[in-house]
């Protein structure tokens, strides 16, 4: 356990956790929503520090990141908490209950990564800003290595504590669950306003960004709420490349998978407004690769996690120069 930060004593040993909008109020030996930030005496404890529930070196589309050195390998942990309970989470059984963990300090992550000669790390799987002390650190200690820090989260924290960690972040995937506030508070309980500050905040820090939204049949996929959340991606900006991807029954969800016709149609309509458009967990061939918004010609085609990449260092279409966002070489 770790001291945790961003946190305040409401005096009776209670604290009050200012991480994440849900601003927990944690009596003395209880824990947060999120499950794993702990009042030990009147200190707030992260109880999950350096215990990861898996290590996998994973293809970097795999997060998802289509945009930033794709065909890269990326080594890949996660904590054992997250700080929304979403009643069809993908990764229930370790987000949402306790599961066994292997501990791994940032010294030893950090040792690990340069002797395998690795030069990037993903948080990911569960919700890595409930790790934000371990990461932190583990941030610190790598500032003159090299190593590249990506976050794949769902953007549910607090406009200080996103700064603070974003100065040490290189990429991010943020899962926008839906544009609708009542879906947040219905499905996910917690809200939209505090994730689309944190989309607009990472955008505007200059790091490099990609969104997901997960369509769930009759739930966040009729053409009024899919057209807002491209709206809005558009107006930040149309070169941030958004991932549909199709819903399989996990956890308290019992409606069937999103047909692959639905993740089309919605990619289709994005691509009236945004440069970059991906369809994942299905089979839609048209949306997989990534074309020079210029010229049409492919730049990245992808096929199963095997691709062929023809951009250049300057990260501009080698056919008409057209400049595309994001990192390639
Ligand atoms: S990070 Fe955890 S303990 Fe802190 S406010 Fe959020 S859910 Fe509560």
């Amino acid at each position: 356990m770790r001291r945790a930060m961003f946190y305040k004593s409401l005096g009776e040993k209670s604290v009050q956790c200012e991480l994440c909008p849900h601003f927990c109020t944690i009596g003395e030996g209880s824990r947060g929503l999120c499950r794993m930030r702990f009042n030990k005496k009147g200190i707030l404890q992260a109880q999950n520090y350096g215990r990861s529930i898996v290590f996998a070196l994973d293809p970097i589309e795999k997060k998802p990141l289509y945009h930033f050195f794709p065909g890269s390998r990326i080594l890949s942990l996660g904590p054992n908490s997250c700080n929304l309970s979403c009643f069809f989470c993908q990764n229930f059984q370790s987000s949402q209950f306790d599961c066994p963990t292997h501990e791994l300090s940032p010294e030893d992550l950090k040792d690990y990564l340069l002797a395998h000669l690795l030069n990037q790390v993903a948080f990911t799987y569960t919700e890595p800003l409930t790790w934000y002390e371990y990461i932190y650190d583990f941030s610190c200690l790598c500032q003159s290595e090299g190593i590249r820090i990506v976050l794949v989260s769902n953007g549910y924290i607090n406009p200080e504590p996103i700064k603070i960690i974003a100065r040490a972040v290189s990429a991010m995937n943020i899962d926008l669950k839906a544009f609708d506030d009542s879906f947040y508070r219905t499905y996910c309980k917690g809200s939209l306003n505090p994730v689309l500050a944190t989309i607009r905040f990472v955008y505007e820090a200059g790091i490099h960004l990609e969104i997901t939204n997960l369509l769930i049949p009759g739930l966040n996929d009729d053409q009024t709420t899919i057209g807002k959340l491209i709206d809005f991606l558009a107006s930040l900006d149309p070169d941030i490349p958004l991932h549909f991807s199709a819903y399989h029954p996990a956890f308290k969800a019992k409606i069937a998978s999103t047909p692959a016709s639905v993740v089309q149609n919605a990619c289709q309509m994005a691509k009236e407004k945004l440069k970059h458009v991906y369809a994942g967990n299905c089979s839609v061939p048209e949306f997989q690769d990534t074309y020079c918004p210029g010229c049409g010609r492919v730049l990245v085609s992808r096929s199963n996690y095997a691709l062929q990449n023809v951009m250049n260092k300057s990260n501009t279409c080698p056919h008409c120069g057209t400049e595309i966002y994001g990192v390639f070489s």
